[in-house]
């Protein structure tokens, strides 16, 4: 970390606005400003994690805590019984675009298939 804050952690300063939807001290969620369906959630920790390939098992309580919340949010935005996808991006290829780990919660329509097709790209 280079002492920069994220953007999320801008949105958990209230530096930059955001539709919050749940908080606590570990975490917060939001609406995605770019909504791929009907529901389309954020689940971020209050630590600036960049990604799943810095977590450490110090993280392990926390991290389930996430999977709590997001259970929760699925209920309470009626998508629990139709179903949703949670996505953690981690890297180019996955498309990560924000470096603070995080989980995406999306439903409210189908979702097809779990990896879109996309033009080859050469590494
Ligand atoms: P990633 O691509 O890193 O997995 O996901 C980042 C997500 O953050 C994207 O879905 C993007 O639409 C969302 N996002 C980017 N900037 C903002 C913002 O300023 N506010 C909110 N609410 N979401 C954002």
């Amino acid at each position: 970390m280079d002492g920069q804050p994220t953007l999320f952690s801008r949105i958990i300063a209230g530096e930059i606005p955001a539709d919050i939807i749940y908080r606590d001290d570990d975490c917060i969620a939001f609406r995605d400003i770019q909504a791929q369906a009907p529901v389309h959630l954020l689940i971020v920790p209050v630590e600036p994690i960049p990604s799943i390939a810095n977590i450490e098992p110090s993280h392990e309580q926390m991290l389930g805590h996430l999977f709590v919340v997001a259970a929760r949010l699925g209920e309470e935005f009626g998508v629990a019984r139709s179903g949703y996808r949670l996505i953690i991006n981690h890297g180019d290829d996955a498309g990560q675009t924000v470096p603070h780990l995080h989980l995406h919660l999306i439903g409210g329509r189908p979702l097809g298939a779990l990896v879109g097709v996309a033009p080859p790209a050469p590494h």
